[in-house]
């Protein structure tokens, strides 16, 4: 699904640098990205979407080679193929809780909103618990519930590579596990391939594959078997 090679990138000419000699995703998996603050766990997320480019290296998604499509062709790409949900949830305040979930449609006319897409959209709400406030706006929504409103978003155009940054960073632990369920049960129903990145070392076991960033900046990959955490590392 994704296949990363040789890859390095650079914010400008700051000090940061991320380099990944070889990372893979295969189809279907579920990987923990984990990690310090400031390692580079959301750039890794944003190079795979598209939404920035390596300096050099390849970032491959499901057989498009991401870092080296035009700006239109990335942009379309990453609509039509990626479902991302920020760290930040980013909803936007003035549109409706429906309006934000029907957003991806309203950016792109790679899609195009239609009833169907409406249903689905409401039937996602009433999955995830939100059905009755799909009138109202972001600002009068709890944390749980806008987290809910940026998973339905990320995964209305089922889109077969699901991105998500701290899913869980600003939950109490009853909406924690509740947005991980709605997560692992559509990711498993649906087959989409799920990258998220937490520090949460409590769900970890959720994950087929755990990938620790300590080391990206000198030797390569480290891995971590899910429920092995506390010992990791290379
Ligand atoms: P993480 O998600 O692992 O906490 P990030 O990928 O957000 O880390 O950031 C990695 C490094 O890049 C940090 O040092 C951060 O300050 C820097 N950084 C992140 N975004 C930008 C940006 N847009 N411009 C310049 N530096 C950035
Ligand atoms: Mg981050």
């Amino acid at each position: 699904m994704v296949r990363i090679e040789g890859l390095r990138f650079r914010y400008g000419e700051g000090d940061f640098h991320l380099d990944i000699p070889e990372l893979q995703v295969e189809d279907g998996d579920t990987t923990a990205f984990i990690g310090p603050s400031g390692s580079g766990k959301t750039t890794l997320l944003n190079l795979i979407a598209g939404i920035i480019r390596p300096e050099t290296g390849r970032v491959e998604t499901r057989g498009v080679e991401v870092s080296s499509l035009p700006d239109a062709d990335r942009r379309r790409f990453r609509i039509t193929t990626v479902g991302l949900v920020f760290q930040e949830f980013e909803l936007l305040e003035y549109l409706s809780v429906l309006d934000n979930i029907l957003l991806p449609y309203r950016l792109h006319s790679a899609l195009s909103l239609d009833s169907e897409v409406r249903e689905r959209a409401r039937s996602l709400a009433e999955r995830v618990g939100i059905a009755d406030k799909l009138d109202r706006h972001p600002r009068r929504l709890s944390q749980g519930e806008r987290q809910r409103v940026a998973v339905c978003r990320a995964v209305l155009t089922d889109p077969p590579l699901l991105l998500t940054d701290e899913p869980t960073g600003n939950l109490d632990p009853v909406n924690r596990e509740r947005v991980l369920d709605i997560l692992f049960d559509y990711v498993r129903e649906s087959r989409t391939t799920l990258v998220s990145v937490t520090h949460d070392h409590e769900i970890l076991s959720r994950f087929g594959r755990v990938v620790d960033f300590r080391d990206f900046h000198s030797t390569g990959v480290a891995e971590v078997s899910p429920g092995d955490e506390e010992g990791g590392g290379a």
